[in-house]
């Protein structure tokens, strides 16, 4: 049987959710390109487009129940079975431990983990059926501690044992699930960083690679070439591991 090559991409209006869902596009898959509107979303899949590749855009809040499954939906019924999901959606709510909100806790864990998990077990419905299925999640190299981000940290890490226990629960299906935890990679998420630091982007990137291995900070396709070859049939032994993409080895 050939599988349904329609793969789903959250936050995936910029940053690295955009890249993965060009990326993607070009390997030859549908991509529902979900953002928290549709508008949000039209950049990317105008680009697509133009590249001769497959999208839609879909707007969802991935931490609404209802939104996401009315998105998965839509995805199934205009583009066909999803069966490959890159849970991407992302923000940010740093401060000192002493100085953090329950809001900005809540509402780190509710993006990451709770849409991760509400976008998963949507997919996993078609995945299950189709017999086939990839699931990439991306956690983060702060899930190893990272001073300011005790919500995102915590909420990084918990995505790698979701990523295991997927694996763990989906194999028998023909579903993988991995996560790519990313270092510095330049997109708005450490533009806002610096700023909210008081520095000038460039610097602080600068700063970045002179403390990474391979001297450079990362570009959202470095992501997005891991996901190409996590979602592609070969990688189908692959499974339940957490992979750094960070120009170097991690603790
Ligand atoms: P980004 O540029 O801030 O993009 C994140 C995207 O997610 C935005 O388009 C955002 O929409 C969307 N989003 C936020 N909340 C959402 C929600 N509830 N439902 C649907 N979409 C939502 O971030 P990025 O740097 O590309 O990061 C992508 C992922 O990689 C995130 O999970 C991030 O934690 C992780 N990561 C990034 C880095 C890095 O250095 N950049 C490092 C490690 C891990 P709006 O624009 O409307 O807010």
């Amino acid at each position: 049987m050939t599988q349904s090559r329609v793969a789903i991409v959250t936050g995936a209006a910029r940053g690295i959710g955009a890249a993965v869902a060009k990326r993607l596009a070009k390997d030859g898959f549908a991509v529902g390109v979900v953002d928290l509107t549709e508008d949000n979303c039209k950049d990317t899949v105008a680009a697509i487009k133009e590249a001769g590749g497959t999208a839609l855009a879909v707007g969802a809040d991935v931490s609404n129940a209802e939104q996401v499954t009315a998105a998965v939906t839509t995805v199934a019924d205009r583009l066909g079975a999803p069966t490959v999901l890159v849970n991407n959606a992302g923000i940010l709510r740093d401060n000192l431990l002493f100085k953090m909100s329950e809001d900005d806790w809540d509402m780190v864990m509710n993006v990451h983990l709770r849409g991760a998990f509400l976008m998963t077990r949507e997919v996993q419905k078609y995945q299950t059926q189709e017999g086939f299925g990839r699931i990439v999640n991306l956690s983060s190299t702060s899930a190893l501690g990272n001073r300011g981000q005790v919500n995102y940290s915590a909420a990084k890490a918990g995505m790698q044992g979701f990523t295991k226990t997927v694996a763990i629960e989906l194999g028998k299906f023909g579903v993988t699930a991995n996560a790519i935890a990313p270092g510095f990679i330049e997109t708005d998420m450490t533009a806002a960083t610096a700023a909210r630091v008081g520095a000038e982007f460039d610097q602080f990137k600068e700063a970045a690679a002179a403390a990474i291995p391979v001297r450079r900070v990362g570009q959202p396709d470095d992501i997005a070439a891991l996901a190409s070859f996590l979602v592609s049939e070969e990688a189908g032994f692959v499974s339940g591991q957490v992979i750094y993409v960070a120009g170097g080895p991690q603790d």
